[in-house]
């Protein structure tokens, strides 16, 4: 099997696994409990909340581990809002994910606030002129994703994140797809809070974490007994917060060489791809020439980023659907996602290749292949050849 699917969960690494194992099993205490299990427990949440906080550039005091992406987006979004002591009105762009759409929606419908949607240009993009102009006196909250999940735009983050504390706006990204990939540092990116998901990093599914300002005040989504110091009330997963902690350190020292390594091997499979499969249209940023490109999206001192994640080369076959496509490539073993899996079910063209500005007809023969840092050459080949050969077969049923 080649899985090219890695923007839509990843396997849990041996060595995470390794490190959880023992707060399931010798260790399992309940870290409130006043006793020397609960104490080694304890002592093992402590000991991630720590290592969360170094990698995400915060204090450990400003981590609330959850449950996953979708409730730290959920957390943040109604946290912050209805924390605020200033305003009702809250800025998004046009391309965030669910978690945040719906949960943004859910204020407007529940508490009355106003909402902002920007926009964003063919490469899914935010122009920071927009979103300054959408900044208002009343504005409690800015939420702009760092890199998109569908076709992989990163935005230029620490500049937007200026442009809203200009203007005195707490400011939440969902870096749930930048982890593993780009630095995700409250403090290099000037951002107020910031989710992250295990599952995508090689992590569990059902752990996640944000990082927020303890000057934020922060109304909680979940009440109880008052753990995660008021923000999260429940007991503690501690053996999944170990593997979230875990997971992030294991990817930091090799990751902006997997990102350089995997960039090359994206463009590659980019480039073959539009080569080999007539009229197959690129989602999202366009391919940086040669030239022009530098190493590492968000570098700093490049000339010209590169506005696309490393791992995500995202195309529409017009005159397919996504999901005979994604058949097609199944039969050969190669695993992809049509669309976004987050939205799977949904029969409906996806509102972010709407939000670039593809119809829907088009926006509904959407593949997204994503690569993994285990990603090699020949998989991209084999999956080249899948492809051409799956789309040349649908053809001919035509
Ligand atoms: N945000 C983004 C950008 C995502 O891609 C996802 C999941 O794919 C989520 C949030 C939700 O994360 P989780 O699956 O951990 O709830």
């Amino acid at each position: 099997m080649i899985y090219l699917d890695a923007a839509a969960t990843t396997p849990v690494k041996r060595e995470v696994l390794e490190a959880m194992w023992p707060y399931l099993t010798g260790d399992f205490g309940n870290p409130s409990s006043h006793h020397g299990v609960g104490d080694s427990a304890a002592r093992a949440l402590t000991a991630a909340r720590r290592t969360v906080a170094e990698h995400l550039g915060c204090r450990p005091g400003e981590v609330v581990f959850t449950s996953g992406g979708t409730e730290a987006d959920n957390l943040a979004v109604k946290g912050i809002a209805l924390g605020a002591p200033r305003g009702r009105h809250v800025v998004l762009s046009a391309i965030e994910h669910p978690a945040v759409v719906e949960t943004v929606d859910h204020l407007r419908r529940l508490h009355g606030f106003e909402v902002t949607v920007l926009p964003v240009d063919s490469a899914g993009l935010v122009d920071p002129d927009d979103f300054s102009r959408a900044l208002r006196p009343d504005t409690t909250l800015a939420t702009l994703m760092y890199a998109n999940n569908e076709v992989g735009t990163v935005q230029p983050l620490a500049a937007l994140a200026a442009r809203a504390r200009e203007a005195g706006v707490p400011f939440h990204t969902d870096a749930v797809q930048a982890a593993g990939w780009l630095p995700v540092r409250l403090d290099a990116l000037g951002v107020d809070a910031l989710s992250i998901s295990g599952h995508k990093l090689g992590a569990p599914k059902g752990v996640g974490a944000l990082a927020v300002r303890q000057r934020l005040p922060l109304e909680p989504v979940l009440h109880g007994g008052g753990q995660e110091r008021g923000a999260r009330s429940g007991t503690e997963n501690v053996a999944f917060a170990v593997g979230l902690a875990t997971a992030l350190r294991l990817a930091e020292p090799g990751r902006a060489d997997a990102a350089a390594r995997v960039t090359a091997l994206r463009d590659d499979f980019i480039r073959a791809v539009l080569a080999r499969v007539p009229g197959a249209v690129l989602t999202g940023p366009p391919l940086a020439s040669d030239a022009a490109r530098i190493t590492s999206p968000q570098a700093g001192g490049g000339a010209h980023p590169d506005p696309r994640l490393p791992s995500v080369a995202s195309f529409c076959f017009p005159g397919t659907s996504g999901e005979s496509v994604l058949l097609q490539l199944e039969e050969r073993g190669v695993i992809v996602s049509s669309g976004s899996a987050c939205a799977a079910g949904s029969d409906e063209p996806s509102p972010v290749l709407l939000a670039l500005g593809l119809t829907p007809d088009v926006a509904q023969t959407a593949v997204r292949f994503t690569l993994s840092p285990d990603t090699t050459a020949a998989d991209l080949t084999s999956a080249v050849d899948s492809l051409a050969a799956g789309i040349a077969d649908l053809s001919s049923l035509r």
